[in-house]
């Protein structure tokens, strides 16, 4: 048996205690028999009149019971289980619960039954209660979980100390953990099964934030105060022809606080293509070079990287400042000068990408790092990051939305900024969705464009064709399109097994217009900016992501010229229908994330194993939200006023935290 609980991740009785059940059945209410209804599962009590076996023409052994209670009699019938006879001997009181079919008669097929010691005991494990269904192993049958889990509350649930205060319990309105453990078990009501619920949910989220929390105050006091400059902000307008949105001065002043604070700034910017992000990381770049600090800002790619620089640079130009570009295509001579310049801190801002990073490069006072495209990095190169500087400012940057229930778990430590709104001039992007049989057409569309000198970006999902797999590949697309339909029009091709130096040249030539088609895979969703590029082609659209399909659509509808985004794939299932109608009837990146982590769940929403996506027992992200803002608002108040978990009240939590995350978090 220890092999099998094993199996279900059970070793200890506290491990019984928090095996949540899968789902409940309703077999509270006991029906009189002649109120019983064919098609629903009830649950009865009755006296067995007789019992009778029977052998079906197939076989099958059929035994019968006849039941009585004062209001009728009913049927019931088991096959295959021959033992039942001595079970059910004549003149016992039975409790069963099964679905009433109807036949030439009412009978109850298949009922699970408890014998009742007594006519009055209506109470048992089985019936006349609602009971926990559990995932179970098959060797393991639901009537023995339940009862070694009865055994286990009933004889050790005395025992355990609850670790929520009761004060906040009380502001709350939870439930005691013994009464939680209890009902989430054996519930003597849906309400009460609820409250249970609700409390095991909130403890979880609350340990998690607690633990955010304390992160979070770590490196109170130990980061730099920048001195904000006052007519620094309006000198940094000047450089810009258009209006800052109010969104960008909102958070260009939550940055402007977190920078002028103690507590080094660690905060995620988050905001669709062109919302105004590098806009405002430049703000924040600028305040730390005025304060006399260097400033490092990476990209996951040399492609952006380079791209960044340009933007950067000839941004802040007129400050005289001096910028860098630091990536692997530049020759060693200048990288070693550049490393000699960092050091005495004659560069005040270097751009590159992240690898270049992880080289030993010393900065003479680093003072504000910026990331951009964050989740292209894992949790682990950001934590790695982090550590090397303490006391720099971090500023990350992400075109993917994270709704906020995911933000709030897997970013948690971090604050947030949101540019929701895009600066007027951005044009939205037309998007269709288009079958096998409408190839043709598309194809005379894409020649048009391209005859009107636009330029198209064709998405396939994989670099090289394997056999197994037929799914169209950008170099069999490319060859394909060369040979077969647009020989009179300049194709590229780029992915991500090329060197990197080739996929620079490529890259730039599309941007210089030498192709006016360039066949490519996912690798193009990052931040490229192609203001001539009119049309985007996903190929087998059906296997993206909402949120990854709207990063695709971003690339285009950059420039002057109207836009769209042509989805090639199956239209025919109803998921991929409710998929269409939702990325081309929504432009808002936030909302099309919150459906794209409605329709496949975190794990495959961040898509990475090293997302950090915490393990939770209980609580479900999305449907839990609430309660997890609840126990944020509480974890964060607590960690306030007992920063380090000292006060006899916090002992419980503590040991909680303690024991759960040994190792991993000093408190
Ligand atoms: P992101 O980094 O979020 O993709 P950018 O900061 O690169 O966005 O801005 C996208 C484009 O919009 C750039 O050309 C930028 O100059 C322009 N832009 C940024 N802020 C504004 C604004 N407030 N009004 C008009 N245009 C803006
Ligand atoms: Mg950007």
């Amino acid at each position: 048996m220890a092999v099998l609980f094993g199996k279900l991740g059970i070793e200890s009785v506290s491990d019984l205690f928090y095996y949540l059940p899968r789902r409940y059945e309703d077999r509270s209410r006991i029906s009189h028999i002649k109120d019983l209804k064919p098609g629903e599962e009830q649950a009865i009590v009755g006296k067995v009149l007789k019992t009778n076996t029977v052998t079906a023409r197939t076989g099958t052994g059929i035994f019968e019971v006849l039941l009585e209670d004062p209001t009728g009699k009913v049927q019931a019938v088991w096959y295959n289980m021959p033992f039942l006879k001595k079970v059910f001997s004549a003149g016992r009181t039975v409790l069963l619960y099964g679905r009433v079919e109807l036949y030439n008669r009412l009978q109850i097929t298949h009922p699970v039954y408890e014998i009742l010691k007594d006519e009055d005991e209506k109470r048992s494990l089985e019936v006349g209660r609602i009971v926990p269904v559990y995932s179970l192993t098959r060797a393991l049958s639901q009537r023995y979980m339940r009862r070694v889990v009865y055994n286990a509350v009933h004889a050790y649930l005395g025992q355990t100390r609850d670790t929520l205060p009761t004060y906040m319990r009380a502001r709350k309105k939870l439930v005691d953990l013994k009464f939680a453990v209890e009902n989430i078990h054996f519930p003597y009501s849906f309400e009460n099964l609820q409250r249970a619920y609700k409390r095991l949910v909130f403890e979880e989220f609350f340990v998690l934030q607690v633990i955010m929390a304390l992160k979070r105050q770590k490196h109170a006091g130990s980061g730099i105060a920048h001195e904000l400059k006052g007519r620094l902000l309006d000198d940094f307008k000047e450089l810009f022809t258009f209006e800052l949105t109010g969104e960008q001065k909102k958070c260009i002043s939550d940055i402007e606080k977190d920078m002028a604070g103690e507590r080094p700034m660690y905060r995620l910017l988050q905001g669709d293509v062109g919302s105004g992000k590098t806009v405002v990381a430049m703000y924040a770049i600028l305040l730390a070079v005025r304060n006399g600090y260097q400033t490092v800002m990476m990209a996951p790619t040399e492609i952006l990287a380079r791209q960044h620089y340009v933007t950067v640079s000839r941004t802040m130009m007129p400050l005289g400042v001096n910028i860098r570009l630091l990536v692997n295509g530049i020759d060693p001579k200048t990288k070693e000068k550049i490393n000699d310049e960092l050091k005495k801190g004659e560069i005040d801002i270097v751009i590159g990408t992240h690898s270049v990073f992880q080289e030993k490069i010393e900065f003479h006072d680093l003072g504000m790092i910026v990331i951009d495209e964050q989740h292209k990095f894992g949790v682990e190169q950001r934590k790695s990051l982090r550590r090397k500087n303490l006391k720099a400012d971090t500023l990350v940057m992400t075109a993917t939305p994270i709704p906020r229930s995911l933000a709030l778990t897997v970013y948690g430590d971090m604050d947030i900024s949101m540019l929701k709104e895009k600066p007027d001039g951005r044009r939205s992007v037309e998007t269709y969705w288009a079958g096998e049989d409408h190839r043709e057409a598309v194809y005379g569309f894409l020649k048009e464009e391209a005859k009107n000198g636009r330029q198209i970006f064709i998405v396939c999902p994989r670099v090289r064709k394997t056999e197994k797999s037929g799914l169209i590949s950008a170099e069999g697309m490319f060859e394909h399109l060369k040979n077969h339909v647009f020989g009179d029009l300049r194709i590229g091709l780029v992915h991500g097994q090329m060197k990197s130096d080739d996929k620079n040249t490529v890259m730039r030539d599309f941007r210089d217009k030498k192709y006016d088609i360039l066949v490519t895979t996912v690798m193009v969703e990052v931040g490229v900016d192609i203001p001539n590029a009119t049309v985007m082609l996903v190929e087998h659209a059906d296997r993206y992501g909402l949120a990854q399909l709207h990063q695709l659509r971003g690339r285009v509808g950059r420039g002057e010229h109207t836009s769209c985004c042509i989805l090639m794939g199956d239209p025919g299932t109803e998921a991929s229908r409710e998929r269409l109608s939702t990325i081309s009837g929504m432009d808002d990146g936030f909302q099309i994330a919150e459906k794209d982590l409605d329709l496949r769940g975190p794990g495959e929403f961040l898509g990475t194993r090293q997302s950090g996506l915490p393990e939770l027992r209980f609580g479900n992200i999305i449907k839990d939200f609430s309660i997890m803002e609840e126990a944020r608002e509480q974890a964060f108040n607590l960690v306030k006023e007992d920063p380090a978990l000292q006060e006899t009240r916090h002992a419980g939590i503590r040991a909680n935290i303690v024991k759960r995350f040994r190792g991993k978090i000093d408190i």
